[in-house]
């Protein structure tokens, strides 16, 4: 299974590159994979899930980094830290 070594940050449009190292024995689902945006100096920790098992479209991780640009505004909405 192969992650995509650089994403776009749906924060600032800029180029997300991965922090983590591959594991020797290469990526599993519900492994952790985070990426540096070289834009917003923002970090995204996003997991390894995919229906297919066969490889992974940058557009899952879009998706996965979008829900937590919400779950963020969420808590801001409502005064939280
Ligand atoms: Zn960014």
């Amino acid at each position: 299974m192969e992650v995509p070594e650089v994403i776009v940050c749906v924060d600032c449009g800029q180029s997300a590159h991965r922090l983590t190292i591959p594991p020797e024995e290469g990526w599993e689902i519900g492994d952790y994979v985070a990426y540096r945006c070289s834009g917003c100096n923002d970090r995204w920790d996003l997991v390894v899930c995919h229906e297919d098992a066969g490889e992974i479209a940058p557009d899952s991780f879009a998706a996965e980094a979008r829900a937590i640009l919400q779950a963020r505004a969420d808590n801001q909405a409502t005064g939280e830290n």
